[in-house]
């Protein structure tokens, strides 16, 4: 990152204050990103199946609208990074949400703001936005704690056994971004909101679901519409809707079956890269309520909001400010908009996608060339490099210039990949043949000659049906259905690593472990440089009990990218397990250090300090974790376990009392009660009173047996304060380790 001297930061800040053509009034930035919603589905651009009165009004009363802006990849995390950088994945190096982590020598919008003297926050909504993925470059607080919000039952559900999408619902974005705003409202801003909503699984909540059921993809961004509205609202409120620029903008579309395509990632269609943008520039002249017809891109939004600022662009902006165009919608065009996708070359070993959209035109670079007319066809229906050989050979060779033009030197930038030594050499002792160091991330491009050799993407659509299909099923715990979708699949390509994750998550959740294994180690054979199949092998063997095995696969994996938060957490589980506790401890500090806001990882941290006698640590492990989540009955379980091993039992039974307040029907908090009691004062009527309501509630469960055990008069230590954690490893929360889009 470039750091800017303190003179200039200075020089910037007074600039902010007063050149920006509103007297004495300072601007702020408020950035909405839309995932997965497409440019076509709101009432401002013609649609008349979905409900979006906020964004209409917002797009007639308050802002200029793009009609024509593009994404620059159909993908969460480098879509994000263009937008936040002002320029292509080939300059910043992230193609994939998988394998590949923000490079530190980016310059992000937030770093310029924030050096320039603005407050900088984000409230992201879902997994490929993390902040392990170092987008979270230049915001002063930068919050990721989609599993905020959930209930126990909720971590429970999402755990590796569901393999739930890791996101949280629009209005639990507000709430997190407006508690941030609110301290900072009387000062210069930069806010960041992304809403997941409309991403697949689409199950809106109430109304949106029985009002939106035959197209519950609309009920996502009616819901989404709502909650941006409340946003406004909330803005409106502190008064600061007339010194607020506002930039709404679509991360990417969503196929929903054109094209052959179920949702996006895999292909180049308008479906998914061209995405709604609104600005609202208070006090820049603009057009209000008119619409742009030019072509705009993505990377064009950065230089924009740094114009409207009257702060200077960066040198390494490929994108240019849109304040022409805001004043003069008529004019503008002329800004032709490089796409890719490596999605199915990195997943499929299919060839990789290019293509160059202009006002008119839109040209792919495959191994079978696409050329289609935008103004006559805009449904790209109709093919037509056959009859326009010239027109496709100009546009190929510009996209080829262009790519050229743009790239980053070196072809590593901000990939992932296996450097280290030691992972190599697991790799090989664990059978698996690494192949060099040299990734399919890290390749470059494919020559003509060596691109029509690969699998055409568009001709393999069918493909992507069952690997979407089994997908979904997963997700709806159909695990059948899942695993024989999966098996269609691999019928016909049977190398598909994807595939074989899929049909080894299915057996998983079916408990064929064994058979899981053996897929999972399939997969990795395909790819050892894929970080997905090691992670479900470790939890995979720990289910078995086998826990070396698992720390082998964790250790892999942790190894592989060091900043995975969910491997680092499987990993301290498992070696907890093997009563490794010093270890454990070393493995949950460094994620604590990735990531402080996950209370389970102070929480678990804690648990492991105890085991080593490290009691004032532990303790205040807890006191973090309770900060960010007081009302978890596992966390004041920890803290009656802590309390007990040094003897302070009715700090212990407090603790026990409150967790029970909120979860009473859970045996083992009565179960640990019982012994506090015990251990404690004695009252052996109320112990045993604790201990029946065990019995009753589970009698078949291990608390349930220990306590009837102890009530015939055997005698089981009920309280077992060296024994493992509550939460065991085979339910750690697990987030979403399959490729996603
Ligand atoms: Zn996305």
């Amino acid at each position: 990152m470039i750091r800017r001297t303190g003179l200039l930061t200075l020089f910037w800040a007074a600039a902010v204050v007063l050149g920006c053509g509103r007297g004495e009034e300072r601007l702020n930035v408020l950035l909405v990103t839309l995932d997965t919603t497409r440019a076509d589905h709101f009432g401002f651009a013609g649609y008349e199946d979905g409900q979006t009165p906020r964004f209409d009004d917002f797009a007639r009363a308050r802002a200029v609208r793009f009609g024509n802006a593009v994404s620059a990849i159909p993908l969460t995390l480098p879509s994000h990074t263009t937008i936040m950088t002002g320029t292509y994945p080939v300059h910043h190096g992230v193609h994939d949400n998988d394998g590949f982590v923000v490079d530190e020598g980016v310059t992000t919008l937030a770093e310029i703001l924030s050096d320039a003297g603005f407050s900088t926050g984000a409230c992201v909504a879902s997994y490929p936005l993390d902040s392990e993925f170092n987008l979270d470059q230049g915001f002063q607080h930068y919050n990721d704690d989609y599993q905020e919000q959930w209930t126990e039952d909720e971590i429970d559900a999402r755990t590796a056994l569901s393999f739930g999408f890791t996101e949280r619902k629009a209005h639990h974005v507000n709430a997190a971004a407006l508690r941030w705003l609110e301290s900072h409202v009387d000062e210069p801003f930069f806010l960041w909101v992304h809403y997941f909503d409309p991403h697949q699984g689409y199950d809106p909540p109430s109304p949106y679901d029985s009002l939106f059921a035959s197209s519950p993809y609309d009920g996502e961004i009616a819901f989404m519409d709502e909650n941006f509205g409340d946003l406004l609202d909330a803005l409106e409120a502190w008064d600061l809707t007339d010194t607020t620029i506002i930039v709404v903008v679509g991360d990417h579309g969503e196929s929903l079956e054109q094209h052959g395509e179920p949702t996006h990632a895999a292909y180049l269609y308008d479906t998914t890269v061209r995405v709604p943008l609104l600005i609202a520039a208070p006090g820049s002249g603009q057009a209000t309520g008119k619409s742009v017809d030019g072509q705009v891109r993505t990377i064009d939004i950065a230089p924009t909001i740094l114009d409207l600022l009257g702060l200077p662009a960066d040198a390494e902006f490929q994108g240019s400010s849109l304040v022409p165009e805001l004043r003069n919608p008529s004019m503008g065009g002329q800004r032709p908009a490089l796409i890719e996708s490596h999605f199915t070359q990195y997943h499929f070993q299919w060839a990789p996608l290019r293509g160059l959209r202009t006002d008119r035109w839109k040209y792919l670079l495959a191994p079978k060339p696409e050329l289609y007319d935008l103004a006559d066809d805009p449904g790209e229906v109709y093919n037509v490099i056959g009859s326009h050989p010239e027109i496709a050979g100009e546009l190929d060779r510009q996209l080829d210039e262009q790519f050229r033009q743009y790239s980053w030197p070196d072809l590593a930038r901000s990939v992932v990949t296996i450097t280290d030594s030691a992972v190599v050499a697991k790799l090989e002792a664990l059978g698996y043949a690494t192949g060099g160091s040299e990734t399919v991330r890290t390749a470059p491009y494919p020559s003509r000659q060596e691109l029509i050799t690969l699998p055409n993407p568009s001709d393999n659509s069918l493909l992507l049906r069952f690997i979407n299909s089994a997908r979904e099923m997963l997700r709806q715990q159909q695990f059948t259905k899942a695993f024989e979708v999966a098996l269609k699949g691999l019928a016909i390509d049977p190398d598909n690593p994807r595939l074989h994750v899929m049909a080894a998550r299915a057996e998983l959740s079916m408990g064929n472990v064994e058979k899981a294994i053996e897929l999972f180690e399939r997969a990795a054979v395909f790819d050892p440089a894929d970080i997905h199949p090691f992670v479900y092998l470790g939890y995979a063997y720990s289910l078995l009990g086998r826990n070396d095995e698992a720390k082998e696969h964790y250790l892999v994996a942790a190894r592989m990218h060091p900043g995975r938060i969910d491997v680092l957490e499987n990993l301290g589980m498992v070696q907890a397990e093997l009563g490794e506790y010093s270890e454990a401890v070393e493995t949950f500090s460094k994620a604590a250090e990735v990531d402080a806001g996950k209370w389970t990882i102070h929480m678990r941290l804690a648990a492991a300090l105890r085991q080593t006698g490290r009691y004032e640590e532990a303790r205040s492990e807890l006191q973090s974790a309770l900060r960010l989540n007081p009302y978890s009955p596992v966390l004041l379980d920890q803290i009656a376990k802590l309390y007990a091993t040094i003897g302070n039992y009715s700090f212990a039974r407090d603790a026990l009392e409150q967790a029970i307040r909120i979860s009473p029907e859970e045996p083992l908090l009565r179960l640990h009660l019982a012994g506090v009691i015990l251990e404690g004062a004695g009252e052996e009527h109320e112990a045993r009173a604790q201990l029946e309501q065990v019995v009753a509630l589970a009698p078949e469960s291990r608390a349930g047996l220990v306590a009837r055990e102890w009530l015939d008069g055997g005698g089981a230590p009920l309280l077992d304060p060296d024994g493992s954690m509550m939460v065991p490893a085979r339910t750690a929360t697990l987030a979403e380790t399959s490729p996603r889009e």
